[in-house]
């Protein structure tokens, strides 16, 4: 199906008036064809929603949300992409181009093909509510990978919170994990075994998140590093001497923590 325009009667983007959207083809998903809308049941009702160029779908009570601009989450999820894409590097706000190019190709198709949306229920609702200590939340729908922003602004304070929430919640969807959602859920607790090191979530967040900050880098050492460079590459673990070249400049000391901004979960 070819892409129309079409005149609709939708306040959400453009004030409470008629407006022009552009729906989206059939095959989006496939094609990679986002700025643009679907119709889609997932957030709830059936509703218009944004697929963001990048393949976000994007809840329409985003749009809304009092907690953050539009313009801030369109920065916001500009930015994770940067940070996850294999063609940004590093200079330009990429991280994964650097550490891990293979791994961020694919997590760049996933936002597409395993269908990342991106959902903002009411916040205070029932459903941040019934996970007061998560500032953001993962699960699967059907094909879908529902992104819930719950209580996030408990997680304020990281360098560009916003859209590390979203690529913490991403890496999720993507299927990074390592650890079973019990473990991630008290890794940063766990700080006698250093958990958090090896959580590949939460050291992909922490090297791509703080380590650009000079205030935050302290946080990220060499052995995070290692757990993204390494992804579906073990070989890198053989050649040591790569891993380590892509990892120096880091902090070399170990850290027992990481700043509370960065609990996504089980606060
Ligand atoms: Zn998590």
């Amino acid at each position: 199906m070819s892409r129309i325009l079409m005149l609709l009667l939708f306040g959400l983007w453009a004030g409470p008036a008629f407006c022009e959207i552009k729906t989206c083809p059939s095959d989006w998903n496939q094609r990679r064809r986002g700025d643009c809308w679907i119709q889609t049941g997932a957030f709830g009702s059936l509703a218009w929603a944004y697929v963001h160029p990048k393949g976000w779908v994007v809840d329409p009570r985003c749009f809304q949300d009092q907690r953050f601009s539009r313009r801030e989450l369109m920065e916001a999820l500009d930015l994770a992409w940067r940070r996850l894409s294999p063609s940004v590097p590093k200079d330009k706000g990429g991280c994964l181009s650097r550490y891990n190019p293979g791994w961020a190709a694919q997590l760049e198709r996933r936002i597409w093909t395993w269908r990342m949306h991106l959902s903002c229920p009411e916040p205070g609702g029932q459903e941040s509510r019934n996970f007061p200590a998560f500032c953001a939340s993962h699960r699967e729908v059907g094909e879908i990978h529902l992104l819930s922003l719950l209580n996030i602004t408990s997680c304020q304070g990281c360098p560009d919170w916003l859209s590390g929430v979203i690529f913490h919640e991403t890496l999720h969807g993507a299927g990074a994990d390592n650890f079973s959602t019990e473990e991630h859920n008290r890794a940063l607790f766990d700080s006698q075994k250093m958990g958090f090191m090896r959580d590949r979530v939460y050291a992909t967040s922490a090297l791509c998140y703080l380590e650009p900050s000079p205030e935050f880098r302290r946080y990220v050492n060499p052995f995070m590093c290692r757990e993204v460079a390494s992804y579906g590459n073990e070989a890198v673990l053989d050649a040591g001497a790569s891993w380590m070249q892509a990892c120096s400049g880091l902090e070399s000391h170990y850290t027992n923590s990481l700043p509370s901004c960065m609990l996504s979960h089980g606060r």
